[in-house]
């Protein structure tokens, strides 16, 4: 199985990507709307078509992702129907199972920190995705969105900590650097939560934590209750660039194939970034290519329009992908690495 933790570092939320290779279907937990060009960079690279996103609860301290991810891959909006959530595809109760591939969660309703929490299962029971009901050596709070500490308390002990002592527990926040942890370990040295640690124990400790009101809770919410789709008319914005078809790279910067570049109608500039050697040597280069070698690049950047778009090439797309770096960084609006460079050009009979 694939699995992928990834991190938002505004709000300390992880994300987590599960997915099955052979079927190349996935679920994606908790998505994060600002990191949805990551998200989808990972899935593209890692060969992963999204099933379904799962919210573990309605967020308070971050807009999900999961209307961008339907909206760009066609995935179902998953969450429970607890939730009182408006646009989801599917609604989750107790008991039920999201498939990718040979794989599944199941669903166990977790309620306390809000009434919809849900925790995920995975079908071996070796992980499960806890939400902000049990975190690692803590717990989610109680103190507002219905949060009841009676309900998390037993939401923990009898739907969590209730997993075999191996089943690894990765939660939906850590504020600390942590980024997973166990059954054994958490029934051992939770603070909240120990095996000798009381209903009433726990409660009076949750009704005294006094934390600071989460400073997105009034947009986070209401954006969350409509699954993330925006309160405007507008697409959701993806920020992808509107002058080829360019696929983001997980390493950050956008990058065109040989034959969309090749038929590609309007004007572009193409900046090739080899040495004078390799651009007369025996892989030739683009018709149209202007010849700025790499280590000239930030002297010269002064030679290129800002009002056209520039794609960067040398021999194989790793100098070109630094060069697209340096020439965003410069300021030039619409950038992009040819992939593979004038190898991948060349062997794709692209004209030199
Ligand atoms: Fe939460």
């Amino acid at each position: 199985m694939i699995f992928r933790q990834l991190f938002d570092a505004t709000s300390s939320t992880f994300t987590y990507v599960l997915g099955d290779p052979r079927s190349g279907e996935a679920v994606v937990v908790d998505p994060v709307l600002e990191h949805r060009q990551r998200d989808s960079a990972l899935l593209h690279e890692l060969g992963l078509t999204p099933r379904a996103t799962l919210e573990t609860h309605v967020h308070a301290d971050h807009i999900t992702g999961a209307w961008w991810l339907r909206h760009e891959f066609g995935c179902e909006i998953a969450l429970a129907a607890a939730s009182e959530a408006h646009g989801a595809d599917r609604l989750l109760r107790h008991g039920d199972r999201i498939a990718f591939g040979d794989r599944h969660l199941a669903v166990r309703a977790t309620p306390g920190h809000t009434r919809g929490c849900l925790t995920y299962v995975l079908d071996d029971a070796s992980l499960a995705l806890t939400g902000d009901c049990l975190l690692i050596r803590g717990t989610g709070r109680t103190d507002f969105q219905h949060g009841d500490a009676h309900a998390m308390f037993r939401s923990i002990r009898d739907q969590i900590l209730s997993l075999p002592g191996e089943c690894l527990l990765y939660p939906a926040h850590d504020y600390r650097g942590l980024s997973v942890s166990t059954v054994a370990e958490e029934r051992r040295f939770n603070p909240r939560m120990a095996e000798s640690i009381g209903e009433e124990d726990f409660v009076g400790q949750m009704r005294n934590l006094n934390l600071p009101h989460p400073r997105l809770l009034e947009i986070a919410v209401p954006a969350n209750l409509r699954v993330g789709r925006p309160d405007t008319d507008a697409p959701p914005g993806t920020k992808r660039p509107d002058w080829a078809p360019l696929r983001f790279t997980l390493a950050g910067f956008w990058e065109i194939e040989p034959v969309v570049l090749a038929d590609l109608t309007r004007a572009v500039q193409i900046v090739d970034v080899r040495s004078a050697e390799e651009f007369t040597g025996p892989l030739g280069h683009i018709r149209s290519a202007v010849l700025i070698p790499l280590d000239q690049l930030p002297a010269r950047i002064g030679e290129l329009s800002k009002d056209l778009p520039v794609v960067a090439v040398c021999r194989s797309g790793a100098r070109s992908a630094q060069a697209t770096v340096l020439l965003e960084k410069a300021g030039l609006p619409r950038v992009a690495n040819l992939v593979g460079g004038m190898l991948r050009w060349t062997s794709e009979q692209q004209p030199v």
